[in-house]
């Protein structure tokens, strides 16, 4: 069960918790679910049959605030995925200290294999089933993997539809015309490159060169900010292969290849490998961007890189950690370096809510703020901690020990443990 990742995210806390000496009652408050809604979607495709889907909606912990996060579309999204992934939201907004708690929704389906249409009914179909849950003051839906603007746009359009107003707080990463924010799309992968600069900078590191494992959403915009800042990325890769140049990839090319192409099959800016390979590939830091569990015990001994910048969700096994924490490799957890999109998100919120909209200037000055002293506070508490416990204990509990801190500050301030 190495990579059931609610295991990995229980296992997370409970490592936090012996540092801060919580209570197995404040740990079991910490982890409990608030509530868990699922259903089986009933969608009609184009052919006139109709498919079921599986779907869920994980709401873990509202002590702060709304609960918070994407909705995912993925063959392999499970039930102990969307629960992990729910707590870990609850520990990025309170670390990024943004007023939100965590929640995250998922459904069985792959989403290339639906038409346009399908698609649109399948995201009316899942907020058909969650609409009685969310909203601006009690759950704000957003995109994760696969989902993207218009599907928040068609989950709005059919929450409106059902409850009669107008409330478009109720779904952040919406199209700019419906309300969405500037800067949201590339939010996350700004944020992470904010966070790769407070990391070579604290780790003094001298032109370090990147390995990237994605270029979903926030894998490509992570590229583009790194490599026009000129960081050298030698390796890039997609769920079929990597892109090798000890040169440096040229991002721009390379990704317009992917687009126009579908795969980087037939690019020529440097050599191909099959994608699993990045791993093991000569960087200085390597980013995984696309799912959990990528760095597990069967590949953590490939890692030739001195720090992992989680931009996916749960990339690192807990025993991968262990062990490349053992070899002296820093990781930056994922609630920090992927923290942007949620931020951007609560820009979005406070705009609808407010009813006044900001330029795309103040959106990246405050995000660039939240980022450098989300990180700094980090790395301060995990030095701290490393000097009380006199221990090499991961710079994830830095991170952690600071959101879990606040969240059960505010439980205990509503008397919930
Ligand atoms: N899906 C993103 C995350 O995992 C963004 C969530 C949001 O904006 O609510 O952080």
């Amino acid at each position: 069960m190495q990579n059931d990742p609610l295991k990995n995210a229980e296992s997370q806390l409970r490592a936090v918790a012996s540092v801060l000496e919580l209570s197995e009652k404040e740990i079991k408050a910490l982890l409990r679910i608030d509530k868990l809604v699922k259903g089986e979607l009933s969608v009609k495709m184009d052919n006139g049959k109709t498919k079921k889907f599986k779907a869920w909606r994980s709401q873990h912990n509202n002590a702060k605030g709304p609960y918070k996060g994407g909705i995912r579309f993925h063959p392999n999204v499970t039930e102990s995925e969307v629960k992990a992934l729910s707590l870990w939201m609850s520990w990025k907004c309170a670390l990024a200290g943004i007023p939100f708690g965590g929640g995250k929704g998922g459904v069985i389906v792959n989403p290339k294999s639906l038409s346009r249409r399908e698609l649109e009914r399948l995201s009316r179909a899942y907020a058909k089933m969650i609409y009685p849950y969310i909203g601006e003051s009690k759950d704000v839906p957003a995109p994760d993997v696969n989902t993207d603007g218009a599907v928040m746009a068609w989950i709005l359009d059919e929450y409106e539809k059902i409850t009669k107003r107008n409330e478009p707080g109720a779904i952040t990463g919406k199209p700019i015309s419906l309300g969405g924010s500037k800067g949201r799309l590339e939010a996350t992968g700004l944020g992470g490159f904010f966070t790769l600069n407070s990391l070579v900078k604290a780790m003094k590191m001298k032109n370090p060169t990147l390995a990237v494992q994605g270029v979903g959403n926030v894998g490509s915009f992570f590229c583009r900010f790194a490599y026009e800042a000129g960081y050298k990325i030698v390796a890039v890769s997609d769920s079929k292969n990597m892109v090798w140049n000890e040169k440096g990839v040229d991002i721009p090319k390379a990704l317009d290849w992917k687009l126009l192409n579908g795969s980087f099959e037939g690019f020529n800016g440097g050599k191909l490998f099959p994608a699993d390979s990045i791993v093991g590939s000569a960087a200085d830091i390597f980013v995984p961007a696309a799912l959990e569990n990528a760095i597990d015990r069967d590949n953590m001994g490939e890692l030739k890189a001195k720090c992992i910048l989680e931009l996916a969700n749960g990339p690192c096994t807990p025993e991968a950690e262990e062990n490349l924490n053992k070899k002296g490799v820093v990781i930056v957890p994922d609630i920090l370096a992927n923290a942007g999109g949620v931020v951007v998100s609560y820009f979005e919120w406070a705009q609808n809510i407010s009813g006044f909209y900001w330029e795309e200037k103040t959106i990246k000055e405050r995000l660039k703020e939240i980022m450098a002293k989300a990180f700094d506070g980090a790395w301060n508490e995990w030095t701290e901690i490393k000097k009380i416990k006199k221990d090499n204990i991961p710079f994830r509990m830095g991170a952690y020990a600071i959101a879990v801190r606040r969240v059960l500050e505010a439980m205990r301030m509503r008397g919930r443990c």
